[in-house]
């Protein structure tokens, strides 16, 4: 039997949450996703390893591929037996399509399942502020596609449309706005109506307009508005200045690259989303655990017991305790040890595997918390004191330095290394040539040293971007490679980044 199948999934109207859980399963468990142009490209990182992706980008005037053609190659995956994905903007049934390639999957006896998604006629225009229906304005509401049919005419009943109370909103209609302003107004709509345009609904580019019916075509030209665009019609449209929440959020508009490494969905990117910012994350730092971690970690602890034990990072973290995990490490073993770790960050990595950092420096540098552990040695009068240092391959050797000053023996065992990724250069060079960056983050040294690596000779195209650094050595490090550094976090941690960006678009 074949066991291929379609899924045709509506991926929502831009902002990744809106799309379904089941439409995220789809994309997880996807062999093929062919998508278009209106996806948020984000949602594709959900895909397993070796997933092919096929874009098959509609702009009305300028098909990169023909209907026939898309039809076509998503017959022929499934018929390989593949899980396919046609993703596709807002609900799959909503002008885009998706009956029509469902209708082919069914001639054609391909098993297809259609999971629907928030079309940006209902979605996009709440994040503007514009509720669809209001019993003060709007009892229904019509969705009209403003594309026009080859031989130009725009299949509507005028008339009956002109007429109706309900909201009206055209898709793909900015082409066509002379057209559709007029037959509104001679089939009797009032020329006053209030309307709106919305464009890039949901996302960071979102742009809410407002006007009047009459005026609706001139204003298109004077401010220059542009599809992707949503076109209603409407009382309703009023309400979008009390209720219009997504651009009143305080990073709203503003784009931030996040510098990190290759880890899914980071703490910062979560936050920044939270505030309305666009996040692009590059993972610029390939962490791999070296071999044998666990086996070593576990010889040591076996044949000696440590007064502390110290972590400069969450990588480390994570990586000695899934180690050991896997090792079958009994972590009674660790009861003794005073536990430092490096800002609030790497506190929180520790607490998820149950245990709670005694030491913490505020500050992000190794110096700093080695003389907190050297007091916390003084002060505790341990007999023999010995600190096991779990660390990256990088790691600085100020740890072993200021131990050593202290007549502190040190065990330092290099969990992984730590290399820069140069896979992310063409998506790299690609937003920077075409996003208005305002921001990016750098969240350690090794951050900076990567990116301006992987940017080699275009390291300028960073150079007008706002730097904003974790700590004092971050932003050495930025100094050092000849960028002015323009703010540093109070505090080493993802939240005082954040304060320091919100304080910066305040000001
Ligand atoms: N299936 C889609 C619509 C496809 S037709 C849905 O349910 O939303 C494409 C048209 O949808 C665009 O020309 C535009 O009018 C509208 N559109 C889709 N996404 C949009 C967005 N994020 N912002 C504004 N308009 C959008």
């Amino acid at each position: 039997m074949n066991k291929g199948k379609v899924y045709l999934v509506g991926a929502g109207p831009g902002d990744y949450g809106l799309i379904t859980l089941k439409g995220l399963d789809c994309i997880a468990k996807a062999d093929i996703i062919i998508y278009d142009r209106l996806v948020n490209r984000d949602l594709l990182k959900n895909a397993k390893p070796g997933c092919e992706f096929i874009y098959v980008g509609k702009k009305s005037s300028n098909h990169i591929m023909a209907q026939d053609k898309i039809n076509e190659t998503i017959a022929e995956n499934a018929a390989c037996d593949k899980i396919v994905v046609r993703l596709k903007g807002g609900d799959p049934f909503v002008f885009g399509r998706g009956g029509e390639e469902a209708e082919v999957l069914y001639d054609q006896g391909i098993d297809f399942e259609i999971v629907p998604g928030v079309t940006s006629s209902i979605g996009g225009l709440a994040y503007a502020g514009i509720p669809v229906t209001h019993r003060d304005f709007a009892s229904s509401f019509h969705v009209v596609t403003g594309h026009a049919k080859k031989d130009d005419s725009l299949d509507i009943n005028w008339d009956s449309l002109a007429r109706e109370k309900g909201t009206v909103v055209f898709l793909m209609g900015i082409g066509n706005i002379k057209h559709i302003t007029e037959m509104l107004v001679t089939h009797g709509r009032d020329p006053k109506t209030p309307v709106a345009f919305v464009s890039n609904a949901t996302n960071y580019r979102q742009r809410t307009v407002k006007t009047s019916l009459e005026d609706a075509y001139d204003c298109v030209r004077r401010e220059g508005i542009k599809a992707p665009s949503l076109f209603v019609v409407g009382g309703v449209v009023g309400l979008s200045d009390k209720l219009g929440f997504y651009e009143r959020k305080p990073l709203f508009g503003k784009t931030i690259m996040v510098t990190r490494t290759r880890k899914k969905n980071s703490d910062l990117r979560q936050k920044i989303d939270e505030l309305g910012g666009k996040t692009f994350e590059l993972p610029t730092i390939d962490i791999k655990d070296k071999e044998n971690v666990g086996r070593i970690l576990l010889e040591r602890l076996k044949r000696k017991t440590y007064s502390h034990i110290v972590f400069t990072s969450h990588n480390s973290v994570d990586i000695f305790f899934k180690s050991l995990i896997k090792e079958g490490y009994d972590f009674r073993g660790l009861a003794g040890f005073r536990i430092a770790s490096v800002g609030s960050a790497t506190s929180r990595a520790i607490r998820k595997y149950g245990f709670i950092a005694d030491i913490e420096s505020s500050q992000s540098t190794g110096q700093d918390l080695a003389k907190l552990i050297l007091k916390d040695i003084r002060e505790g009068g341990f007999d023999s004191p010995s600190v096991l240092f779990p660390c990256s391959e990088i790691a600085s050797r100020v740890m072993e330095e200021v131990m050593e000053s202290g007549q502190v023996d040190l065990d330092r065992v290099d969990l992984y290394t730590n290399t820069v990724n140069m896979d992310i250069k063409d998506e790299l060079l690609d937003i920077l040539k075409k996003e208005d960056i305002d921001y990016i983050t750098f969240t350690s040294s090794s951050t900076v040293k990567y990116l301006v690596e992987i940017l080699g000779d275009d390291k300028d195209l960073i150079r007008d971007i706002k730097k904003v650094s974790i700590g004092s050595v971050t932003s050495q490090t930025i100094r050092d490679l000849g960028f002015d550094l323009d703010i540093e976090a109070d505090q080493a941690s993802i939240d005082s980044m954040i304060l320091a960006i919100l304080e910066d678009v305040n000001k």
